[in-house]
């Protein structure tokens, strides 16, 4: 039997499993990590480049490893050296460095040889411990961490989900199987969105076609640096919230000071310059509904009465707001009562236990870890109370 199997190898399981085997000392042999992908990241990986992105909107100190130097540190010896850029304000890293820092990260502490590839499909208490039942066979440990992100349900609005239906060409960037490289071309493509992503994915296929791409907002372009503002990540806005033991109202706190539908002001002067020089087209709107005519176009039906025609649909709308986990999760839950807050997201103690032996870490541990937890640093904030347990 294993001590630790952490479910998800992404961001966070990787991440977790550095700082359980390096930094807490737990011996390589007790550990697994279960991932569908036999490479670490690849979910966030294949994400990332599909939007394009340059930089991440995260400041350097926000990776993989426990330690919040660890990439300048980086930066300074010869494998990181050539690759090191920032942008200046909060020092942000190219995303090329940030990947670059990652692979030596694995590599160096051999974290790949952790994995175990495969995906959990059903979660039973035994003695001791848990058993997680794979395609091919079942895994033993006293404890298991889920730590399966959200980044694999994205979201659909009803509207878009009718035009996949009647067979229209419209894709999510978030998609499992979609690869915007792969794209072949578009006559005039509109992309779904308001926030970060939609603005750099709109950039990204103005590279491929100029002049042939409209990005379609429903509110003005919003400037905020973070996904939240970063005393989330200190005892600054931290102890409070930690003191309020009602989880709706830490859920409200949560929905409140996350800058959904934003963009760090590096992203909006690129989109701004795009648009002034004509190579992109911007427009205010909402989709109430989409047809396709009989020449096979789309027709978005905006909710100002106006209609826009295209022949291919991106979303990027973000990810659906539910907990993550889906039927393994859900059957775990009414099997062994795990206890859950009004809006459906685990209630769980100091040191992220959801119940004896079951740990979470990611979304599902948004209203212990708080704003930030779906973030990299929450994977390090996880981390630090995984230790403890
Ligand atoms: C485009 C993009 C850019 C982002 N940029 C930033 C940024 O700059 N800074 C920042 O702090 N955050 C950023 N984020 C947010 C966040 O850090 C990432 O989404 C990150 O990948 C989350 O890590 P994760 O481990 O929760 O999810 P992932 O990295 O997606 O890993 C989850 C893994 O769990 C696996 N899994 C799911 N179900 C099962 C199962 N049943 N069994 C086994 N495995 C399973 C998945 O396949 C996946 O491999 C960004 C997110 C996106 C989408």
């Amino acid at each position: 039997m294993l001590d630790w199997l952490i479910i998800g190898g992404g961001v966070h399981g990787t991440a977790i499993s550095h700082a359980l085997t390096v930094r807490a000392g737990v011996p390589r042999d007790r550990l697994r990590v279960l991932d569908p992908y036999h490479k670490p990241l690849a979910r966030w990986t294949a994400l990332a480049v599909n939007t394009g992105m340059e930089f991440l909107r995260s400041p350097l100190a926000h990776q993989l490893h426990f330690d919040p130097f660890s990439l300048r540190f980086f930066a300074q010896i010869q494998q990181g050296k050539s690759l090191a850029r920032f942008i200046p304000q909060y020092s942000r890293p190219s995303f090329d460095f940030f990947q670059a820092h990652c692979a030596w990260l694995i590599e160096h502490y051999h974290l790949d040889t952790l994995r175990i590839t495969g995906r959990a499909e059903r979660l039973d208490r035994i003695h001791n411990g848990w058993r997680v039942e794979t395609a091919d066979g079942s895994l033993e440990a006293r404890r298991v961490v889920l730590a399966m992100g959200a980044t694999e349900q994205p979201y659909w609005p009803t509207w878009a989900i009718n035009l996949r239906n009647a067979g229209a060409r419209i894709h999510h960037i978030f998609d499992m199987d979609f690869v915007r490289e792969n794209l072949l071309s578009w006559s005039q493509a509109t992309i779904i969105g308001g926030g970060i992503t939609a603005a750099q994915t709109a950039l990204a296929m103005t590279d491929q076609q100029p002049g042939t791409v409209k990005l379609l907002m429903r509110h003005p372009v919003r400037i905020a640096h973070f996904d939240s503002d970063p005393c989330w990540v200190t005892s600054i806005c931290l102890t409070q919230f930690h003191q309020d033991r009602d989880f709706d109202r830490r859920r409200a706190i949560i929905k409140q000071v996350r800058n959904r539908g934003s963009m760090p002001p590096d992203v909006a002067a690129h989109l701004e310059k795009a648009v002034q020089s004509g190579f992109l087209y911007q427009q205010s709107g909402e989709v109430e509904n989409g047809f396709v005519d009989e020449q096979g176009q789309i027709q978005l039906h905006l909710l100002n009465g106006e209609v826009l025609k295209t022949d291919l649909v991106i979303l990027a709308t973000g990810f659906e707001s539910m907990r993550p986990g889906g039927a393994f999760i859900d059957d775990a839950i009414n099997e062994y009562d795990l206890p859950l807050a009004a809006c459906g997201y685990p209630i769980v103690d100091e040191l992220l236990c959801w119940s004896p032996g079951i740990y979470v870490s990611g979304p599902l541990a948004e209203l212990e870890i708080g704003p930030v937890s779906r973030n990299i640093i929450g994977s390090r904030l996880a981390a630090e109370r995984l230790r403890s347990a």
